[in-house]
């Protein structure tokens, strides 16, 4: 297998009043072709701003960007169009990147218009095998964003997502505005899409329940930095970071013989705006001590498993 997509020491920084925001802050890893990679963290950790960063609706600060061996970080113009065109995204709330002036058909159909190659009788007949690829009903083709419902109006987003077959996709937080039984059917037809068109996806999510099946790898991210990156069975058998952990023992258990402790995290969150050099967690984290304040980096642990705590043999 080889990578689809590669980040290298990715940097996303914002200048805001107080300072400079790391919203991602050197950032490493990759995907194989037809994979998914799990993002999870809680909402303010840069998650979305590290998918929109590799997609490239944002310039990077710094590192690097490859999408199948090509360095896209800093591709601009025509070659910016031809990388997004294999690059899409599936936002959390269809509601808000629907156009509401727009008909199901029309927001289909509007990137297959945008980009020039295709006839008017070939974008009819794509958005019809769209649709249905897609699950949305025929009845629905006039119908606008306003008239369908929350899974409804997600699988037209995914449709005009998958227009122009693009071999990756950027999930943000794609089922977190559905009703649960609307969430599994949306997460079943994410998962057969991928193995009918051997999608790549990021899936960006604050709930690790819902990339536990569907990732091969998962990433756990904390204000801008990865502190663990694991195969997702891996992860839930053996996390070994305390943010991980605490993650973990909130995901709500069906194993009754042996359910795990809730960790409740006390103390404040670190600001991401000029953070100092140390671990991040370390104001939430039981077991900081002075050595915690010098910089943290991932470290292979194990096969595939890398962990971002230089006290692990302590904690055991
Ligand atoms: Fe906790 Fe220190 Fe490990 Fe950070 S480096 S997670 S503060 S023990």
């Amino acid at each position: 297998m080889s990578a689809l997509l590669k980040v290298e020491h990715l940097k996303k920084y914002f200048n805001v009043p107080m300072g400079i925001n790391h919203a991602v802050d050197d950032i490493s890893f990759e995907i194989q072709k037809g994979e998914t990679m799990g993002v999870v963290g809680e909402s303010g950790c840069g998650k979305s701003t590290l998918g929109r960063t590799i997609i490239r609706l944002q310039d990077p600060t710094a590192g690097k960007i490859y999408l199948n061996g090509e360095d896209i970080t800093e591709a601009k113009g025509k070659d910016l169009r031809r990388v997004r065109e294999n690059m899409q995204i599936i936002f959390q709330d269809p509601y808000s990147s629907l156009n509401p002036r727009m008909t199901v058909e029309e927001a289909v159909q509007e990137p297959l218009y945008l980009s020039k190659r295709f006839k008017k009788k070939e974008i009819l007949e794509e958005t019809e095998r769209l649709m249905d690829l897609c699950g949305v009903e025929e009845r629905l083709r006039m119908a606008y964003p306003h008239e369908l419902d929350g899974g409804r109006r997600q699988r037209v987003g995914i449709a005009r997502a998958l227009a122009l077959s693009p071999e990756f996709i950027m999930c943000d937080e794609p089922v977190s505005a559905l009703d649960v039984s609307i969430q599994a059917q949306v997460l079943n037809l994410l998962m057969d899409l991928q193995d009918q068109l051997k999608l790549t996806y990021i899936f960006v999510t604050h709930d690790l329940s819902v990339v536990r099946h569907i990732s091969n790898h998962i990433c756990v991210m904390y204000l801008g930095q990865l502190v663990e990156v694991s195969p997702s069975q891996e992860l839930f058998k053996n996390p070994m970071h305390p943010y991980t952990k605490a993650l973990l023992s909130a995901v709500p258990s069906v194993d009754l013989d042996h359910p795990m402790k809730r960790i409740v995290l006390k103390g404040e969150i670190t600001s991401p705006i000029n953070p100092k050099p140390g671990c991040r967690f370390a104001s939430r984290c039981p077991y900081a001590t002075e050595a915690c304040e010098q910089p943290q980096e991932l470290k292979q642990v194990d096969n595939d498993h890398f962990v971002s705590c230089c006290r692990l043999k302590e904690i055991g």
